[in-house]
């Protein structure tokens, strides 16, 4: 790739530690207040996220307890509104933040005029809040779950955002944290840098041009100013 065109980014997991600190607590709470007894460690969390999909990963554990199938399904559909609320409330309150070094990325993209767009199978119901409150107006286009319902490692949501934006996909690169996510930019053609976090160390980034430990970690700061394009004028 030569120079950059454009950056797509991930939400969950990239931008923000979401999953440890976000999701899997208002999981809990929703599991709470709903009376049940199943309450997700971090460990275990970290196995279920194999499984893309909020409602899916519920319906998945509820059918593993035994739960028919088509009773699994309505639980986790009501459970997973309830959670995307607890979510929300979450993000109001301060409690996701940024994973350390994205605001210097971000900073760095747009010094440089990179045009940045957010590609995530989240629903907009709580991914708006969220970049609004802890990164502002910078990102152009957003497509969530919510107009994408196929989840990655389906390329259906970069695929939409590159019909949206036009970019080119050669010198478009995607920022990811998880297999399902490099798999699904790889898929739509698009180079893919992985970001990893405590839980996706173990995963298969192959498909990635490059691994690096986090948004700190300075092979991904030198990949970047290689490829950002200098001052104009
Ligand atoms: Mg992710």
């Amino acid at each position: 790739m030569g120079r950059l065109a454009a950056v797509v980014v991930d939400v969950d997991g990239t931008l923000v530690d979401s999953e440890r600190d976000g999701h899997r607590v208002a999981f809990n709470a929703a599991f709470e207040e709903a009376g049940l007894g199943d309450r997700w460690d971090i460990p275990t969390y970290g196995k279920l996220l194999h499984i893309a999909g909020g409602a899916k990963r519920l319906a998945f554990w509820f059918e593993k307890a035994g739960v028919p199938a088509g009773d699994a399904r309505r639980l986790a559909e009501r459970l997973h509104a309830r959670k995307t609320e607890i979510m929300r409330d979450l993000i109001e309150a301060g409690k996701v933040q940024a994973r350390p070094g994205v605001h210097r990325l971000l900073d760095e993209l747009d010094a440089a005029g990179v045009p940045m767009h957010v590609a995530t199978t989240g629903t907009r119901a709580w991914v708006e809040p969220l970049l609004d409150r802890v990164f502002g107006p910078r990102f152009q286009t957003v497509v969530t779950g919510t107009e994408v319902p196929e989840l990655k490692p389906s390329p259906a949501v970069y695929l939409e955002v590159l019909r949206r934006t036009g970019c080119p996909a050669d010198r478009t690169v995607a920022v990811e944290d998880s297999q399902n996510g490099v798999r699904a930019a790889v898929a739509a053609g698009l180079c893919c840098v992985a970001a990893q976090n405590d839980y996706t160390q173990d995963d298969d980034l192959s498909g990635a041009a490059l691994v690096a430990g986090g948004f700190e970690d300075p092979a991904l700061v030198a990949w970047f100013r290689r490829r950002i394009p200098p001052p104009q004028g």
